[in-house]
């Protein structure tokens, strides 16, 4: 078990996040940058926006909620993000309409810098770049992973801007930092809390700050792979939007998945293109049979009326012992191999792949796998178009089935006048023909 407590990551949360801003809007007076009196008390809210902006508009929506300005730290050079992509853009417009501030996050290492000179000169020509792209020139700016050399550069302003590694600021204002997700100094719910400081700054990077706790990297990762997917998905929508052929060569086999669960399309689209075909198969595999499960529980839970309670007892106990494509036929007296247009020989072949590769076993090369995750993709297809075509199910067997509340009534109805009217036909013959399979399948392995 992983200590999540060790770096505190239950902190680091937009429901704690709102709870130190009205400890600190208790104890200490908002300022901006601009209004800074050192003869006054006060409290400076700084967002360094290092990984994430759509992180910073949630803060910044909180803020504004919670009444509270604060002033978001852009960097042009930045790595995760990009200020002239139209979204994003979007977001700083967003963030400004909320009244929050912006300054400049130098990224010193772009350069080579090596005079103060210099820094005046670069520091100035990005703020006009931030003037010219928002509308709005920035008053204020602080290093990006600042060096020694920056972190020597004291003066007040460089480029017109307030330097906030000045000496005046290291001299007179206290810090306080969630730098890397975690506090390496001070706590700053303890330093809001105790308010020791007369002034105080206080740096955020939006991006550690999540809905629920999660370590910090994958923090980072969230952030990651969600621009990832946003920007597949962008390349996918010009396409389509053009009227272009949208040629993914054998990965197309899983787009029927998009429509159904965009996220499971996502994860096996990865798989696929990164050539993780032994992942990919057994994954398949898996949701086909979960697939034939959840369809069968539906034929049992609507149109035979059994409760849900002997369902979930069967699919514990009992049917375990009979492969998948038997139950399905048992159940809807209706052949797989029919309905997803296979033969015998080949989902026999498939089955033998899979067993070889849960066990360690498989030498299958990757051209046959990928085959075999193409013949998985279209059995998968077509029996989800088939469940859907099924007036009693309407269901393809994949995306998790919610029980509505008449099911849930049904079933307890059922439960109670269960000694009456049930098992029904349909279903006792079901169990029998369980019980047969059981059976013979003990007698077999006994020979
Ligand atoms: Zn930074």
């Amino acid at each position: 078990m992983i200590d999540l407590d060790l770096y505190s990551i239950q902190d680091f949360t937009t429901s704690q996040y709102v709870e130190l801003l009205s400890i600190a809007k208790a104890n200490y007076k908002f300022i901006g940058y601009l209004d800074i009196n050192l003869g006054e008390n006060f409290i400076l809210w700084r967002h360094d926006c290092d990984y994430s902006l759509n992180r910073s508009l949630r803060l910044a929506q909180i803020e504004n909620e919670q009444q509270v300005q604060s002033t978001y730290f852009l960097n042009p050079h930045c790595d995760f993000y990009n200020l002239l992509e139209k979204s994003q853009s979007q977001i700083i417009k967003n963030i400004l309409e909320l009244g929050h501030e912006i300054g400049l996050h130098f990224d010193a290492a772009y350069y080579n810098i090596q005079t103060e000179q210099e820094l005046d000169e670069l520091v100035l020509r990005e703020a006009n770049w931030l003037n010219d792209w928002f509308n709005v020139m920035p008053k204020v700016f602080s290093f990006h992973n600042p060096t020694e050399f920056l972190l020597s550069c004291e003066r007040d302003t460089y480029g017109g801007l307030l330097n906030c590694y000045s000496k005046t600021f290291k001299s007179n204002i206290s810090y306080c930092s969630d730098s890397n997700g975690y506090w390496r100094f001070r706590r700053l719910r303890d330093v809001l809390e105790s308010a020791t400081d007369p002034r105080l700054q206080v740096l955020t990077h939006p991006n550690w700050w999540q809905e629920s706790p999660m370590p910090p990297r994958a923090r980072i990762f969230r952030s990651v792979y969600g621009r990832a997917k946003y920007t597949m998905n962008w390349y996918d929508k010009g396409l389509q939007n053009c009227m272009r052929d949208n040629f993914a060569g054998s990965a197309s086999n899983l787009i029927f998945l998009k429509q159904i669960d965009a996220d499971l399309y996502h994860n096996y689209d990865y798989l696929w293109n990164r050539g993780m075909f032994q992942s990919l198969y057994i994954e398949l595999y898996h949701l086909h049979q979960m697939q034939i499960n959840q369809i069968c529980k539906l034929k049992f839970l609507r149109e035979w009326n059994v409760s849900l309670q002997v369902v979930n007892s069967l699919f514990v106990n009992d049917i375990l012992t009979i492969d998948r494509w038997t139950l399905f036929q048992l159940v809807f007296n209706n052949s797989l191999e029919q309905i997803c247009n296979v033969s015998e020989n080949t989902c026999q072949e498939y089955i033998k792949v899979f067993n070889q590769l849960v066990n360690g076993y498989s030498s299958t090369s990757s051209t046959k796998l990928e085959e075999g995750c193409i013949y998985l993709c279209r059995i998968i297809e077509n029996l989800a178009n088939w469940g859907q075509a099924q007036d009693s199910i309407q269901y393809d067997g994949i995306i998790m089935y919610k029980l509505t509340n008449n099911d849930l009534d049904e079933s307890l109805k059922l439960s109670e006048e269960a000694i009456q009217q049930f098992p029904n036909i349909a279903w006792n013959e079901f169990c029998q023909q369980i019980e047969l399979k059981k059976k013979n399948r003990l007698l077999n392995s006994g020979s």
